[in-house]
């Protein structure tokens, strides 16, 4: 299949500045070596604790963050070098939906600009052409008509995150980088944004990377799911598969807090210990080896690799690899 999105090999590394001359003491390699692909119409769902990079990865793919290394292809071409004028073309392809709906949205502009500001950025469009492209993304979204002449602190949590749904669809992308979409929201509105978001994809084809700490929600949107932990992906596959036979144990552990409507099939719950180690200095060995509850003595010193342990499907841990069969406790 051609692939719309190839990250290969990406690493984001920030360097720590110490001292009143800001000396760089060091660095923290934020991302470390990130590899996946995104289809034309799937979703990929990116799922880590906080600080894991996952953000990071989806900054660096829109060139909000430089890259330190690695190449990003989109539809086959190299974006990660691109310069400015390139850069611009490319922001048509590739939209970003952030985290925070009220912070995201400029408080002055009334929602119809908001929406029309790509198309005017772009000159895409006449001014009439640009009020009904808005007018019709409005319904798309599920807002009224008349929002367009509202300001964003009219609206609720959930309105406003359809709002910059609107704006991140204006240009029609092929690919949204969603970051902690629904993070911000009410548990009882997370679910209609995240069923609009299915059912554009639907529609439009869309593909998505879905960014999010919450498997609960990653679980619903992908069609894959990528697992990353202190700037690496652990393990990397189809969503089916790695919900009914997560590989790597802290997908083990993350599903495991997941709650089910059943008690009956609820996973017993894998409480790790202590706290993800800093990036600016991962545990060696495998970095899960301060928190794994199968942590044996070859993991404190070599790390293992993310290999295909079963087809389409990596897992980074020396258990997964050598038998490539699920542990158990
Ligand atoms: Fe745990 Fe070792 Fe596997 Fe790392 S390599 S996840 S420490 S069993
Ligand atoms: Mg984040």
């Amino acid at each position: 299949m051609t692939q719309l999105l190839e990250v290969r090999d990406l690493k984001t590394y920030f360097p720590i500045r110490k001292g009143l001359l800001r000396r760089t003491a060091g660095q923290v390699k934020a991302v470390d070596g990130v590899s996946f692909t995104i289809a034309p119409g799937e979703t990929l769902g990116l799922v880590g604790e906080s600080g894991c990079g996952k953000s990071t990865v989806g900054r660096s793919i829109l060139r909000l963050l430089p890259l330190t290394a690695g190449e990003v292809m989109l539809n086959g071409s190299r974006i990660d070098h691109l310069p400015p004028a390139g850069l611009r073309s490319m922001r048509r392809e590739l939209q970003v939906i952030f985290q925070d709906p009220y912070s995201s949205l400029s408080p002055r502009l009334k929602v119809g600009a908001i929406i029309a500001e790509p198309l005017r950025n772009f000159g895409v469009a006449s001014r009439d052409e640009i009020r009904g492209r808005v007018r019709d993304l409005i319904t798309k979204v599920g807002l009224r008509p008349d929002a367009i002449d509202r300001y964003p602190h009219q609206f609720s949590g959930g309105q406003r995150q359809r709002i910059g749904i609107a704006r991140a669809l204006a240009l029609n992308p092929k690919l949204i980088v969603c970051d902690e979409p629904v993070s911000a929201l009410d548990v009882s509105v997370q679910a209609q944004v995240v069923n609009l978001l299915k059912d554009l994809q639907a529609e439009l084809g869309l593909s998505y990377l879905f960014i999010a700490h919450d498997m609960a929600v990653v679980e619903h949107v992908s069609h894959r799911i990528a697992v990353m932990y202190l700037g690496k992906i652990v393990e990397i596959g189809e969503r089916r598969q790695i919900l009914a036979e997560p590989l790597h144990p802290y997908t083990q552990a993350l599903l495991s807090a997941v709650p089910v409507p059943n008690p009956k099939l609820q996973r017993r719950r894998i409480v790790l210990k202590g706290d993800v180690p800093s990036p600016a200095n991962p545990p060696a060995g495998c970095r899960f080896h301060t928190r794994c509850p199968y942590t044996f003595d070859r993991c404190r010193v070599e790390e293992p690799r993310l290999d295909e342990v079963r087809p389409g499907r990596s897992a980074a841990c020396h258990l997964a690899s050598a038998s490539g069969t699920q542990l158990t406790t």
